[in-house]
């Protein structure tokens, strides 16, 4: 059977679609790099809610609250960190934060923890937690910020909802100023309160116990994270400089 002689126009059409690749490649490349430099020098503090004798939520199979937001806070610093970032976390390990004995535990550990966010002269700070109602329906991670300030944390919130629920899926939850939560009340940068998902609900308590979706959750944020540094970079300097 004869061949047919390809045209030479077709072997240009190759190369101009193959150099158009790796060109749209590069863009990104460049794109991801620029994204991640305009957060080198940021200090970020990293608030794993609970800790020690208080466990947080707890789910029907067992899972601990304060364990798992733990878990996908070590993974969110560690993104940062590769980033240049320097993180600064409330809590490194299983430890309660308020004085032992204290009449006012919870109002103790809460109070070290916007402490801790003041004295690190932060420039972002995430808490992180996870929600239970006695309904297992509920279910779908979703960002909170304090309504009343207008410093950012509103962009903050929207941003990370959306990486959240493009990159890990699960939620069609919008971020809400709907929430009562002391550090977000006292912090003096933007803040927001990420709630991971429903230990009340199997499905959730089963993905927030895996290391996988740990990962996949904590770069969710992080990626939320860079979207705010992108977006206040473009609006408030227009040049790129890190957002104080
Ligand atoms: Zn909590």
């Amino acid at each position: 059977m004869a061949t047919t002689k390809k045209p030479m126009g077709y072997y240009l059409t190759l190369v101009l679609l193959a150099s158009l690749v790796f060109y749209v490649h590069g863009l990104e490349q460049r794109r991801a790099i620029t994204t991640a430099r305009l957060m080198s020098g940021w200090t970020v503090v990293v608030d794993p809610g609970h800790g020690g004798i208080d466990t947080g939520a707890r789910g029907r199979s067992g899972v601990m609250e304060d364990d798992v937001v733990l878990q996908i806070a070590e993974k969110l610093k560690a993104l940062l960190e590769s980033e240049g970032v320097q993180v600064v976390m409330t809590r490194a390990s299983d430890v309660d934060l308020a004085e032992p004995r204290t009449g006012h535990r919870q109002r103790d550990s809460l109070e070290k923890r916007v402490a801790i966010i003041r004295d690190g002269k932060a420039d972002i700070a995430v808490s992180i937690h996870c929600n239970a109602v006695p309904s297992p329906q509920w279910s779908g991670a979703q960002v909170f910020y304090d309504g009343s300030r207008d410093d950012g944390s509103k962009l903050l919130a929207e941003c990370t909802q959306a990486e959240i629920t493009r990159l890990v899926g699960g939620t069609s939850r919008q971020a809400s100023q709907k929430i009562d939560h002391f550090v977000l009340k006292n912090s003096n940068v933007p803040s927001i309160t990420v709630e991971a998902g429903f230990l009340s609900n199997p499905r959730e308590e089963r993905l927030l116990a895996q290391q996988d979706y740990q990962r996949s959750f904590a770069w969710g944020i992080f990626s939320g994270l860079m979207k705010y540094a992108l977006e206040t970079a473009a609006t408030v300097t227009g040049r790129g400089d890190s957002p104080r």
